[in-house]
């Protein structure tokens, strides 16, 4: 489903049968509703075909496979000579860094005005910017439950530990369901009217 090297998720394609996409590439995820162990999102995804399309990612797969964490491959470690798992390596580093205080994902919370560590499964929307290197993302707030909408690298979103020094924030408060913030997250990205927050997070 999702692989670590590549940073991609696999989804079925209508064209292509199958088709690899990063989280960037992602234009709506809504939880769904149920108790289902794990959560399960539906998600909407830009597709290199040029369609939109539908796809499933279950919670941990949003939020922990990024990070290595359910990686069966193996790899031989150059400093023992050993074969080891992919998911330890992974795991330790991704550990050592959030100890260290470092967040695999950060987003900048306008309604409390402040940074805040977040997992991909807090972002709803997501849409390309002009330039081809950012995009709009609305998260909501894993404390405040609000909405905020970034601009940030893409990289920012597809890379683990990879956080922008500063994103734009749209200083607009949003409705808290996703499909009425949709509109208003097009038309306030539209209109460019970003503010620029320092996303440091000690
Ligand atoms: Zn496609
Ligand atoms: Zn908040």
């Amino acid at each position: 489903m999702y692989d670590t090297l590549t940073t991609s998720y696999t989804f079925a394609c209508p064209v292509h049968g199958e088709t690899h996409v990063r989280l960037s590439r992602f234009r709506r995820l809504e939880q769904l509703p149920g108790a289902q162990h794990p959560a399960v999102f539906r998600v909407e995804f830009d597709c290199g075909c040029g369609g939109a399309h539908p796809g499933l990612v279950s919670h941990d797969d949003l939020d922990w496979a990024p990070l290595g964490l359910d990686d069966d491959r193996t790899f031989v470690n150059l400093m023992t000579s050993r074969t080891d798992l992919l998911r330890v390596e992974l795991g330790d580093v991704a550990a050592t860094r959030i100890k260290a205080g470092e967040w695999p994902w950060s987003f900048f919370c306008f309604p409390e005005e402040r940074p805040r560590p977040v997992t991909p499964s807090s972002f709803r929307l997501l849409a390309p910017a002009a330039d081809g290197d950012h995009v709009g993302l609305a998260v909501r707030c894993p404390v405040c439950s609000r909405v905020s909408v970034n601009l940030v690298s893409r990289a920012h979103v597809d890379v683990p530990f990879v956080n922008d020094r500063e994103v734009g924030v749209v200083e607009h408060l949003f409705a808290e369901d996703v499909a009425a913030t949709a509109d208003e997250f097009h038309a306030e990205l539209w209109s460019g009217s970003f503010d620029a927050r320092r996303l440091g997070l000690e």
